[in-house]
């Protein structure tokens, strides 16, 4: 006998069917036994007459029985199959599940976060977080069809690569056929999408993990998922109505409600004179209650900041004591070209950054690029790197940059916030299957972990003693 999915239930009065799924909950009444059964499609009372009484919580079971009319009094409102009940006459378990260290019934917000990361695989059972995946799914699905439509190519960038400069630590890998040297993992495919500019793709975009050896915070995690596009002979407001059309039909697609059908633009200057910062909530209370998505554009934003000494990474990027403020990668506006090509009013240059804010969150950032060699060059001299510095760092754009490469522009969304935000939650943890835990321990598997001496000998390694802080 075929399987037969729970949703179909109630079409199929009558018949006799085989089920398969979860335990959901089981109720013992003297010589009967109900239990809801649970798969993808959703709950079904199954009913067994001196039977399924051993029967435990979240065990895998297939059932065989016949579905049945429930009397007008015993429909059950709450569950989409409570007009019919499973008449049970054969029943296999088929995984037995044990005592549970996590319940996972309710939405369990009360449960402990270490717990729950700890036994991700039986959390994420719960309604709440099926819901939460197949939305992050559907989104993404919307998203890559609308670029489909606009002809976008998808292509995937290299994750063992060379540190790209986004304002962050790197993670570095060690090579093993090259003792002494590091890769470093992306903290986006900045470089590449660019060079796939140069390549004539002409429209690129990549649904790409990116890693940023940051603090973590609850709407910040070390990997995040974005939406990278380039796009080759556009200006800013191609990009930014490209990306707004995308998102907003995406958003429509799994449900979502937008307060703007067109995204209000604001100059980063007079945000903040408004705002006091350059993301912002433009929700009623109203419309903060029901859910509703209020997209803005920040625009004409300082190309350029003083260092903040206590980054480590900006320290890092601005010898000079400047170092940029979104991304090294970006072109000037045009009136500011002739200033950062002199070097002059580094602290008035403004840059052509466009940022997507929602609901007050960073929700994507991008800009026009330098695509000519010297406005890069000078964007690297700015930050005080050598000439001989500059060849080592980004010498391979320079480079690219001389054989063609048309003027172009791109953005990344940061998809597991929009994931957050559709789902109403405020934790990104919420919007990953497998997050890392608050203090940077991956969810289930026991990582980071200690490794062994024949591993570190083969990588040329030797661990220090650190003092704990
Ligand atoms: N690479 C930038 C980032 O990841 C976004 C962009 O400018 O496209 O933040």
């Amino acid at each position: 006998m075929e399987r037969t999915m729970i949703g179909e239930a109630p079409k199929r009065v009558g018949e006799s069917v085989k089920l398969q799924g979860w335990v959901a909950t089981k109720r013992d009444h003297g010589k009967l036994t109900f239990i809801d059964l649970r798969d993808r499609s959703g709950f079904v009372q199954c009913v067994g007459f001196q039977k399924m009484g051993e029967l435990t919580v979240e065990s895998v079971l297939e059932v065989v029985g016949l579905i049945k009319e429930r009397p007008a009094n015993m429909v059950n409102e709450k569950l989409a199959t409570g007009m019919v009940e499973i008449d049970v006459q054969e029943y296999t378990v088929l995984n037995k599940a044990k005592e549970l260290p996590l319940q996972v019934e309710g939405d369990g917000l009360e449960v402990n976060e270490e717990v729950r990361l700890r036994y991700r695989y039986l959390d994420l059972r719960r309604e709440r977080m099926q819901k939460i995946m197949r939305l992050r799914s559907k989104y993404f699905q919307a998203i890559r069809e609308e670029l489909h439509k606009r002809e976008f190519v998808e292509v995937e960038t290299p994750l063992l690569t060379k540190a790209t400069k986004e304002g962050a630590r790197d993670f570095l890998v060690p090579s093993r056929f090259q003792p002494g040297k590091f890769y470093a993992l992306p903290q986006s495919p900045q470089q590449y999408k660019q060079l796939l500019m140069t390549a004539g793709v002409e429209r690129y975009y990549q649904i790409a993990r990116c890693m940023r050896d940051e603090d973590l915070r609850a709407d910040r995690g070390f990997e995040f998922t974005q939406l990278d596009l380039e796009m080759s002979f556009v200006k800013q407001e191609d990009v930014m109505k490209t990306v707004e059309d995308v998102v907003k039909t995406a958003i429509k697609t799994v449900g979502g409600k937008l307060k703007d059908e067109t995204f209000p633009i604001f100059e980063y200057a007079d945000a903040v004179k408004k705002f006091g910062a350059d993301k912002f909530d433009l929700r009623t209370e109203e419309e903060k209650k029901d859910g509703t998505l209020a997209f803005a554009w920040v625009i004409k934003f300082p190309f350029f900041k003083q260092v903040d000494k206590g980054d480590v990474a900006e320290v890092r990027d601005g010898k000079s004591g400047w170092t940029f403020t979104h991304n090294p990668f970006s072109r000037p506006i045009d009136d500011h070209v002739e200033w950062h090509l002199k070097g002059e009013h580094t602290g008035e240059i403004l840059t052509t950054q466009y940022d997507l804010v929602c609901n007050g969150y960073e929700a994507g950032g991008g800009s026009i690029r330098a695509h000519e060699p010297e406005v890069l060059r000078a964007t690297m001299r700015t930050m005080g790197y050598s000439d001989a510095e500059i060849q080592a760092s980004i010498g391979h754009m320079l480079e690219a940059f001389e054989v063609g490469t048309p003027p172009h522009g791109g953005i990344a969304l940061g998809l597991d916030r929009h994931v957050m935000i559709l789902a109403g939650e405020t934790s990104l943890r919420e919007a990953i299957a497998f997050p890392m835990t608050s203090t940077g321990r991956t969810a289930v598997m026991d990582a980071p972990a200690p490794v062994t001496q024949e591993q570190l000998d083969e990588l040329a390694l030797q661990i220090k003693k650190v003092e704990k802080k």
